[in-house]
């Protein structure tokens, strides 16, 4: 195993080493559940599940956990504004975050904590925290974390804390800090707060958590005290994971996280995803459209996680296609007719060749875009050799079959299309009956009927495929 990953804390590329040999840990900072998450978390949510799969394929035991935030700021004012708890607000989120999940082909991870089930073990975490000298309760309630107690504060981030304002005492409406770096590991509780179910007993009143000191206690409570690899999108490198490394390694005195990584943020049709400019886009809005998940998923992982990806539904046609091409693929090497008395095709070196260049390609920083690339030239080999040929032996097809199905299980393009196209068998019936009556109709010569027939079966994503053994039908993207 040579896996080399991009570590944000030491900005470069280094051997992939877990503390344990043949097991890894990891935790990845999920969605916040007030809202439903849009395209952009899902590159980010898809860069996780690639490296969850590609682990697997490489035969690491993975012990894979990312949670949903269900309190904080956000959350406490979408359930207020909806006039509800923070857990009635966040369930339905929750739900929909995961089948938007399912339906992308994200493989389901081994845990999922939410902050409210781990108020117990937070409130541990603060206590151990003000014995070690990192954090102290204020006047206001709340619980700060010292910055001036850690001094490796902006490792992560390469930044030289003296530069952020110190110093002086800062006396403000709202906080009681000692020094204006100083975060919140915990916050009394407003009215608001209490209103929406997000206040807790604790030794220093009611209050709630603060989101940074969410993560460290359920990473840590999950997976020990250090962690293999941490991920997350890119605009959380800062203060976010800062301060979960600040957290983590004041109260267990061990190192938090042996690597980082981190997604760069997407573009769609070329701009900034923002509210201003309305162009956040969900998925369940492209299902509506008419795309396919498996569409949505190739462009998703079409470029390399580091690298610019600029979303746009012409990109999302495209996907559909290098998606069916796959398929057309995949069902050529399934009903070809072999011969076992065939010469030896060069179609076993191919197999053998790929799933190496594959596997290169994805250890080399989870370089999607290249092992796509790999995929498509086998397909294109393939392709190129099955026309010299005509037939070639069963055991030359299983060997090319193995190797794509065997990719597949890392990238779960097929697969995620294989279950999006999957048909219902009343619709089956139905299919089969309009080929039957388009037959008739084309033999008859009234062939404005047949094409009529054509045309309602293509409304539904349905093709027709004439042949020499009648007419096949599939499903399109
Ligand atoms: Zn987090």
């Amino acid at each position: 195993m040579s896996l080399k990953v991009y570590n944000t804390a030491t900005r470069s590329l280094e051997d992939f080493v877990p503390l344990n040999e043949g097991a890894v840990g990891v935790y990845a900072c999920g969605p916040t559940i007030y809202n439903h998450a849009h395209i952009g978390n899902f590159r980010t949510f898809l860069f996780f599940d690639l490296v969850h799969r590609h682990l697997e394929w490489s035969g690491y035991e993975v012990r894979f956990v990312m949670n949903l935030t269900d309190v904080d700021d956000k959350v406490i004012e979408a359930a207020h504004a909806a006039g509800t708890t923070i857990d009635e607000h966040t369930a339905p989120f929750g739900d929909t975050f995961l089948a938007d999940c399912a339906t992308l082909g994200v493989r389901t991870v081994d845990s999922y904590p939410r902050a409210t089930r781990y108020i117990e073990p937070m409130v541990d975490f603060i206590t151990r925290l003000i014995e070690n000298g990192h954090a102290y309760p204020a006047d206001d309630g709340a619980v700060y974390f010292s910055i001036s107690s850690f001094p490796e504060y902006g490792k992560l981030k390469g930044i030289d804390t003296s530069t952020l304002i110190s110093g002086a005492r800062v006396e403000h409406d709202e906080y009681e800090k000692e020094d204006a770096r100083d975060f919140a590991l915990w916050k009394a509780a407003t009215e608001e707060d209490e209103a929406v179910g997000a206040a807790w007993d604790s030794p220093w009143g009611l209050g709630r958590p603060g989101w940074h000191l969410e993560c460290s206690v359920m990473s840590t409570t999950e997976l020990g005290d250090t962690l293999d690899l941490h991920l997350g999108g890119e605009d959380l490198v800062f203060p976010h994971h800062e301060n979960e490394i600040a957290q983590s390694e004041g109260a267990t005195g061990h190192p938090f996280v042996r690597y980082w990584m981190h997604v760069k943020h997407l573009f769609v049709e070329g701009r900034k995803m923002s509210k201003s400019l309305g162009n956040f886009i969900r998925v369940r809005d492209l299902l509506e459209e008419g795309y396919d998940p498996a569409a949505i998923r190739h462009l998703l992982v079409s470029s390399h996680y580091r690298g610019d990806l600029n979303f746009t539904r012409e990109g999302l046609k495209a996907s559909g296609a290098a998606v069916q091409r796959l398929l057309d693929f995949e069902a050529r090497l399934v009903d070809l007719q072999t011969d076992d008395v065939a010469e030896e095709s060069a179609l076993p070196d191919l197999a053998a060749t790929v799933v190496v260049g594959f596997r290169t390609a994805m250890d080399d920083d989870f370089n999607s875009a290249d092992a796509l690339g790999v995929v498509f030239g086998f397909v294109t080999r393939v392709n190129a050799e099955l026309d010299a040929r005509g037939t070639v032996s069963a055991a030359d097809r299983d060997a090319a079959l193995e190797a794509l199905r065997s990719m597949d299980q890392v990238l779960g393009l097929l697969e995620v299309a294989h279950t999006s196209r999957t048909v219902d068998d009343d619709l089956a019936t139905w299919v089969e009956q309009m080929i039957e009556e388009r037959a008739a109709a084309r033999a008859s010569k009234d062939f404005a009927r047949a094409d009529a027939i054509r045309d309602e079966l293509a409304e539904k994503n349905i093709v027709l495929e004439d042949g020499a053994g009648g007419t096949r039908w599939k499903v399109v993207g």
